[in-house]
């Protein structure tokens, strides 16, 4: 739907072209929010929710709402420059870095980072294709578990290196307002 409307916008700034006085405002406005938008994604590997971005775009552009976040994340995703990762039935997640690549989500501190140590594993999918008689497209994979930061601070804190004992009992609610 957004997407119809940027191309009415693109389209009436085509005509526009050469016309004194005729100034494409909401296509500008689009344009520069959207590249705010994108300038705060990249700027951080946190794959942080819309809420977030908004935040930091409103410091950019004061008047910018979160619907107008939303909007310009969910065309950005369509058009494949930033990847949504979905989360069932919680909020997504936005990912600036738009090439495939594996996800590690921390149980404890909730961050969710990349796995840029594994290439992604293509033959999964010829894999799958040949068992299956499916097409596959493409794939996702994410890792659950710990992650280094909250290892450490494990290891740092009173906790013994028992750490299988340990996770169950807590110790992680004074990370959980992280991002
Ligand atoms: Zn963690
Ligand atoms: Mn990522």
């Amino acid at each position: 739907m957004s997407k119809v409307i940027e191309h009415d916008q693109q389209s009436t700034m085509d005509k526009s072209e050469g016309k004194k006085g005729v100034q494409p405002h909401a296509f500008v406005r689009n344009t520069r929010q959207r590249r705010v938008i994108l300038d705060v994604l990249r700027s951080t590997d946190t794959h942080p929710t819309a809420d977030w971005i908004y935040q930091r775009v409103r410091e950019r552009v004061p008047n910018v709402s979160l619907g107008t976040v939303y909007r310009n994340l969910r065309t950005l995703a369509q058009s494949g420059e930033v990847l949504e990762l979905n989360y069932g039935s919680t909020f997504s997640r936005f990912d600036g870095r738009a090439t495939p690549h594996y996800h590690f989500v921390c149980e404890r501190c909730h961050r969710v980072l990349d796995v840029l140590e594994l290439p992604v594993q293509s033959e999964l999918e010829r894999e799958v294709e040949r068992r299956t008689g499916f097409r596959v497209h493409g794939h996702r994979l994410e890792f659950y578990g710990i992650c280094r930061e909250c290892r450490q601070a494990e290891r740092s804190g009173a906790v013994s290196v028992e750490a299988g004992k340990n996770e169950k009992n807590g110790q992680a609610e004074a990370f959980h307002e992280e991002q």
